[in-house]
Formats: C-alpha cells, sequence, structure tokens
C-alpha cells in the first residue's frame, strides 16, 4: 500500500488534506489513527464518513508489518524480523539512542560479496507504506527521533517509494531532515532526485573501496562510478544541503584494510565535509570474510584521523544476535530459527559506543 493511495481513499470518502493530514500524524507517531490532538477530540474535527472509515484503516495499516520476533541486543539495539501481509520477511533494528533502522526491498540486486542481503537477489519491492509502517512499530516501543534507510535492500532502487516514505516522516512524523538517512552505494538518480524533494534526507555512501576494480568486485551490480567522481558527486550534495556525507566502508581482513586503501582514502576525503563510518565486518558462517583485528582497526582510525579524515568506528547494532544486514533472515529461512541466537563476537570487541546508525 502506497501512502498515496491512501490518502487518495480517504479522499474519495470526503476527507479533506487537513482531516487526512490528521489521521497521517497519528499513525507516523504510533497512536491510534482518531486520537485527536489535546485541544479538540478527533470526534469534533474528522467528518463522520471519515470516522466510520479509520476502524477498518487501522486494521489493514496494522497488516503491513507485524513483528514477527524480537532479539535484544547487549548494547541497547533491538532486531526485528518483520512480516509483512504476504509473509516476507525484512529486518528492522532499534538502535540505540532513538535511531531506527528500517528495509526498504525484501533482498537486493545489487549482490555484495559480503552482505546476507544480496545472496538471493532482489525478491520484491517494498511499499512507502510498509516502510512507514517499520518506523510505526520502533515508535510503539521506543521514542524514534532518527530513522536510516540501512536495512534491506538499496534504497535507490526503490527510490520512488522510499522518497514517498521520507517526506511523509519528515512532515506529518514530525523527524528532524537530517535524522533521515538515505544509505545507497551510488546511484545518479540519487544526487538527481533527492535535492528536488520537499523533505531532502542526509546521505550515507556505501563506499567499501577506493580502486574501482575491486569495488566492482565487491558490489558488483552498482552502478559503475568511479570512486573520485562519487566523492564529487556526493561533496555537492553536502554542501547544497549543508549536512555531512556518512561514508560507510564494511571492513574486511585482507579485502579492504591495506596502506593503498588508507592513501586511497586519504586521497579522496581529507578536506571534504564527511565522516568516514568503518564497519569491523560482522562475521557469519556462511561468508568466507573476516573482520580485521581490533588493534588494526584501531590503527587504522588513527592514522586516518591523523592525515585529515574524521573517522568514526561503527558496529553493526546488535552484532550479538546475528546483527549484519539481513543475517537474521537468512537464518530464519534457511530454517534455523528455533536455535537460541548465538553470540557472534567476543565481548569487550566494540572500541567506540556501539551504534551502527549515524550521528
Ligand atoms: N544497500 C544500502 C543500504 C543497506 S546495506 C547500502 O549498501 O548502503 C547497509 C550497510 O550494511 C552497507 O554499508 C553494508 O556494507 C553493510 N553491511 C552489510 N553486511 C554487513 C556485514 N556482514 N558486516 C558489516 N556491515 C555489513
Ligand atoms: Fe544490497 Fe546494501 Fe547488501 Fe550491497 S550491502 S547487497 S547494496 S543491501
Amino acid at each position: 500500500m502506497r501512502i498515496e493511495q491512501i490518502r487518495q481513499s480517504l479522499s474519495d470518502i470526503g476527507a479533506k488534506d487537513c482531516h487526512i493530514d490528521r489521521v497521517f500524524r497519528a499513525w507516523t507517531q504510533g497512536f491510534p489513527l482518531d486520537r485527536g490532538t489535546r485541544k479538540q477530540a478527533s470526534a469534533d474535527f474528522l467528518p463522520l464518513a471519515l470516522r466510520q472509515a479509520l476502524p477498518r484503516l487501522e486494521e489493514a495499516l496494522a497488516g503491513l508489518a507485524r513483528i514477527r520476533s524480537e532479539h535484544p541486543g547487549e548494547d541497547g539495539s533491538a532486531r526485528l524480523l518483520v512480516e509483512l501481509a504476504d509473509g516476507q520477511l525484512v529486518e528492522s533494528v532499534l538502535l540505540p539512542r532513538e535511531g531506527v533502522c528500517v528495509s526498504s526491498q525484501v533482498g537486493c540486486a545489487v549482490g555484495c560479496t559480503f552482505c546476507m542481503t544480496g545472496r538471493d537477489g532482489l525478491l520484491r519491492q517494498l511499499s512507502s507504506g510498509e516502510m512507514v509502517a517499520q518506523v510505526v512499530l520502533a515508535r510503539r516501543q521506543r521514542p524514534v527521533r532518527r530513522v536510516v534507510f540501512m536495512g534491506m535492500g538499496e534504497p535507490s532502487h526503490n527510490i520512488d517509494n522510499v522518497l514517498e516514505a521520507i517526506n511523509l516522516l519528515g512532515t506529518a512524523g514530525c523527524l528532524g531532515h537530517k535524522n533521515l538517512v538515505f544509505s545507497t552505494v551510488g546511484d545518479l538518480r540519487v544526487f538527481e532526485r533527492l535535492p528536488q524533494q520537499r523533505v531532502i534526507p542526509a546521505l550515507a555512501i556505501s563506499l567499501h573501496s577506493t580502486r574501482a576494480e575491486l569495488r566492482a568486485e565487491l558490489l558488483p551490480r552498482a552502478p559503475r562510478i568511479d570512486p573520485a567522481e562519487l566523492v564529487g558527486l556526493a561533496e555537492d550534495y553536502a554542501r547544497r544541503t549543508g549536512y555531512p556525507i556518512q561514508y560507510q566502508w564494511t571492513l574486511i581482513d585482507g579485502v579492504n584494510d591495506s596502506q593503498e586503501e588508507i592513501d586511497g582514502i586519504v586521497r579522496l576525503l581529507s578536506g571534504k565535509y564527511a565522516i568516514m563510518n568503518l564497519i569491523p565486518y560482522n562475521t557469519t558462517e556462511a561468508l568466507a570474510y573476516r573482520r580485521p583485528a581490533i588493534e588494526k582497526v584501531t590503527a587504522m582510525t588513527r592514522e586516518l584521523h591523523a592525515r585529515g579524515v574524521r573517522t568514526t568506528v561503527r558496529n553493526s547494532a546488535g552484532q550479538d544476535v546475528d546483527g549484519g544486514c539481513g543475517q537474521l533472515r537468512s537464518r530464519l529461512e534457511a530454517g534455523d530459527s528455533e536455535k537460541p541466537l548465538r553470540p557472534l563476537l567476543r565481548k569487550n570487541l566494540p572500541l567506540l559506543p556501539n551504534d551502527s546508525g549515524l550521528e
């Protein structure tokens, strides 16, 4: 269900924009649809035909996304396995410090070699309603101030729905625009479309390598934009919007943690309006990649800092409960759900406060 379809169906029964906005405000903030305001009960404001339609709408919206299971992490995060109306499963993550990470697709066509989500290709797009519904589920559990589109899927491959969701969250949902984060491997459509929106989100770019050939190997179906060109486009976006770019670098032992890459990052990012987030690889049994030793991560962070690149280390939230993108779903699909979730990592590994979300 797209948000525009919901708007249209309410308009068809005689609701005016102000009525529809009231219903959307209640929904996106996690309240019953007929909540009204402090000063005005909904019965004194919403037309009768709309009030009569609300119970059915409430039920339909609740059916968009339901929590199938919840896996609290040790860091204050919680991974939610979310079931959509057709039985498909996606992951949302409640992040520490009032954030939520939502999915935009079931599966993903980019097929990054290190990511569980990309393993089966794209299964289907999520509607804008299904994305907002994940935020609503989160808001019913905790306050939410920040929404990152960093769950399953590549937002640029479902850009109309993602932008529709962002638009509603940044208006009726009362979220600050810079607290809505669009995470992408980089696609020209992103740089064309996002600046034209009423609600302009912050941008996270998954870079992972400064070497074009290695990047093409790791992200096989990402658009072939040269890393230097990608950084140039992103820098324009950052200057236009006033929000720094959050670069993401999933750090894999022996793959993209070399001195050559450090030099490449310095060459591309020093002096840029940007933050480099190193995300030590969240190891999964299904793939042969490993995370680098903690000493190596620390040394890399220090060197980047010293050479003028603002760098943080972020651990994927809830990594003790299969925190990597798509890992929880893939385990369930493999029929493994009854097994207690096994801690994947030794404790005390995080370098900095654990937080895969963005400031
Ligand atoms: N498709 C978008 C958004 C979803 S993926 C994108 O790629 O930006 C969000 C981030 O999760 C990406 O930066 C990806 O590199 C990272 N990621 C995926 N699997 C991971 C794993 N096992 N360990 C650490 N980071 C992972
Ligand atoms: Fe898709 Fe992002 Fe996973 Fe790559 S890292 S396969 S783009 S979800």
